[in-house]
């Protein structure tokens, strides 16, 4: 990094920690497409590059920046987020012993519950927001990974990463953390003591919704972490260099979006709190929600900008309200500076626990106003 060591996370992130191009003193780094790297006379290689399914310059400047933010060892970017996260599970061994959130991102349980439960690891779930729990769960010697999501999607359960990480370490077991809706805006799990950081970087940390991609960090340079960067290059799960470049454009403007995120976030939330056509505004903001006061603990300056809407009415409620929505756009995902309403247990399918009555919201950069009449218009 150029710039100063005293540098805040906003000035790192917006700076891109500060790098010209050294060839051309271009601000902004140029995109790297080529395959593969020659050598010289002496058959050496001419960078040390050999080719990009195992490296990429493109993953230089964001891989360095999420070090930083995250304040770990090293960090991977992959080709999405579930490869990020099912990288660190498959560079564990079959047998091995794992804890997972009862309340967890949906595409990743059902990976856990089946193709990583066929090809041999333990999985067991638990609630993860109850740190006792989890203790009792732990088996000694065992218990190899302990992961955890929060503020998890799509209910928004908050877990308490810096007890869950005594537990996990008293077992001889790692901590890893799914941070995406936290960001590194609001939360830094490897100063609480977690192991490994995921993201999907499809959500805030690129934050336009045209990039799919992930990010592992890790505190610590371990044989675990050499085998997540070689579970990358052997199954190639690549990021391409186009989406690691707008990655790194994303990520300048972290600082930005999400704390507005979370402003709106939070503005509509108490606004919807006790609101006549709702049945409940989960949202680790609010302080009546289970686990605000560990968010207001572990989240700084924010509760980031996801939230989720009970709408009275069931199923038939709540789709008859995001069929309304004028402002909002109606589709999956998150993290991207337009705001989205999704009816979550539609797309998780039938055997989805998560309530019928549930809209997700992913909160944008919008004018907090606008996106409140909209609200408003679609309950009336
Ligand atoms: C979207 C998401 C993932 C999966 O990431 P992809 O980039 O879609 O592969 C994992 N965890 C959480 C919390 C997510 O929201």
């Amino acid at each position: 990094m150029s710039l100063p060591e005293s540098a805040r996370p906003a000035t790192a992130a917006a700076q891109a920690l500060g790098n010209v191009d050294p060839s051309t003193g271009a601000v902004v780094p140029a995109i790297h497409p080529a395959t593969t790297y020659g050598r010289g006379p002496d058959n050496r290689l001419l960078s040390g590059r050999l080719y990009s399914r195992a490296d990429n310059p493109n993953y230089d400047e964001p891989e360095a920046l999420l070090t930083h933010l995250e304040k770990g060892a090293a960090s991977a970017v992959f080709s999405s987020g579930m490869g990020a996260a099912t990288a660190i599970f498959t560079a564990l061994k079959p047998g091995d012993h794992v804890l997972v959130p009862n309340v967890i991102y949906w595409a990743f349980r059902s990976w856990l519950v089946g193709w990583a439960t066929e090809w041999g690891l333990r999985v067991q779930s638990v609630d993860m927001s109850d740190p006792a729990k989890v203790a009792a769960c732990v088996q000694p010697g065992k218990t190899k990974l302990v992961w955890v999501e929060t503020p998890a999607n799509p209910t928004l359960v908050v877990s308490d990463i810096a007890a869950i990480a005594e537990v996990a370490h008293r077992g001889g077991a790692l901590l890893g953390v799914d941070s995406t809706f936290a960001t590194p805006v609001h939360t830094q799990p490897i100063s609480l003591g977690a192991d490994l950081v995921m993201h999907s970087a499809t959500k805030y940390l690129n934050g336009h919704s045209d990039v799919i991609a992930g990010s592992v960090t890790t505190r610590a340079l371990t044989e675990h972490w050499e085998r997540i960067r070689t579970v990358r290059v052997q199954s190639g799960t690549v990021l391409g260099p186009f989406e690691a470049w707008l990655l790194l454009r994303g990520m300048r403007t972290l600082f930005v979006r999400v704390p507005a995120q979370s402003r709106n976030a939070q503005r509509i939330a108490e606004h919807f709190a006790g609101h006549a056509g709702i049945e409940a505004v989960l949202y680790p903001g609010l302080p009546g929600f289970p686990g605000h006061d560990v968010a207001a603990r572990q989240m700084r300056g924010g509760f980031g900008g996801m939230l989720s809407l009970r709408v009275k009415g069931g199923a038939p409620g709540a789709l008859a309200f995001i069929g309304k929505l004028r402002v909002w756009k109606r589709a999956t995902s998150l993290g991207g500076v337009e705001s989205l309403a999704e009816h979550r247990a539609s797309i998780e399918g039938p055997q989805s626990g998560t309530p019928q009555d549930l809209v997700r919201m992913s909160v944008g950069i919008e004018d907090a106003g606008d996106l409140i009449s909209d609200l408003e218009q679609a309950l009336a």
